[in-house]
């Protein structure tokens, strides 16, 4: 896919950057002119992803970061900018789910923890709102920036046995809204808060899900995900970048508080 931007100059900050759809945006940004730190619970995952973007003539650094850990965070900062300079983007990357959150046949809505829960919940919601104080100050301070969240269609309306992701989601999409209304009001005028809200992507992570190995054919769960998606396909990671390029760049100037969804029409379909 040959999608142009002119980021030239630009730092981007990619959490989550080791991870499948978010790597993708790290690697996108870099080939679009940004230096990118590349932060990522795993250290070594992330020092990965930046080896790639500096082997293919990109800038980057791979640094292990907690998104829930503030110390964490801020001393990323300190080596971002001593390394870069500034930071111009943020992409809120870092998240997913865990069984310890999601009900089944072997742990009901009751058996569920109060730890597990706020596992997953943490780790979305307070994932990202925790790098938004840190790298948002750096923006609030040169008065500019964008920020990209991720959301997902479990925020419009809640994918069964996903409890917190669900809740979590919803929590993001709200946040966008609210970060973008408080950025504008009480600090600057051109910091930029927006979202994607990914549909069903086909990864590796959740291809024997979603498709019968021996057979290729979609699972009954595959099966339910296509019938609800009005363009009959899942989609590929890379057709999330043309709307996070979009949002950094200076063609979204006005695109301020949205959350976008990248679904194939799976959110615009009732299901009648
Ligand atoms: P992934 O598991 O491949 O990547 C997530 C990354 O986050 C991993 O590299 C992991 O190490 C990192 N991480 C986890 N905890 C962290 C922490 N505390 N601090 C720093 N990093 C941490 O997942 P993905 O599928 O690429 O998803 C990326 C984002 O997109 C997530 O927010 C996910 O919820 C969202 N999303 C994914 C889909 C999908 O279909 N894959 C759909 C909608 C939304």
């Amino acid at each position: 896919m040959d999608l142009k931007v002119d980021l030239q100059g630009k730092v981007a900050v990619v959490t989550g950057g080791a991870g499948v759809l978010c790597s993708s945006m790290a690697k996108a940004l870099a080939e679009n002119g940004a230096r990118v730190a590349v932060l990522d619970l795993s250290g070594e995952g992330a020092a990965k992803v930046a080896d790639e973007i500096n082997a293919s003539g990109g800038t980057a650094v791979g640094l292990k970061v907690d998104v829930l850990n503030k110390a964490s965070l801020e001393e990323a900062k300190d080596t971002i900018v001593a390394q870069f300079g500034t930071v111009d983007i943020l992409i809120n990357g870092a998240g997913g789910n865990s069984p310890r959150a999601t009900t089944g046949p072997d742990q009901s809505f009751f058996d569920l923890t109060p730890e597990g829960i706020q596992q997953v919940f943490n780790l979305n919601f307070m994932g990202t709102v925790l790098p938004t104080q840190v790298f948002g100050k750096i923006m609030v301070e040169r008065n500019k920036g964008v920020i990209i969240n991720i959301s997902s269609m479990a925020a419009y309306t809640p994918l069964t046995r996903t409890i917190a992701y669900s809740a979590a989601k919803a929590a993001i999409s709200n946040f966008t809204q609210w970060m973008a209304v408080h950025f504008n009001q009480e600090y600057s005028k051109e910091i930029r808060v927006n979202a994607i809200a990914p549909g069903f992507l086909l990864t590796e992570q959740n291809r024997y899900l979603l498709t019968d190995a021996a057979t290729g054919l979609p699972t009954e769960r595959g099966k339910n995900i296509l019938n609800s998606t009005p363009m009959g396909r899942y989609g590929a990671p890379e057709e999330l970048l043309g709307a996070v390029l979009f949002l950094c760049s200076d063609a979204a100037s006005f695109v301020n508080g949205a959350v976008i969804p990248v679904d194939g029409a799976f959110s615009a379909f009732s299901g009648v």
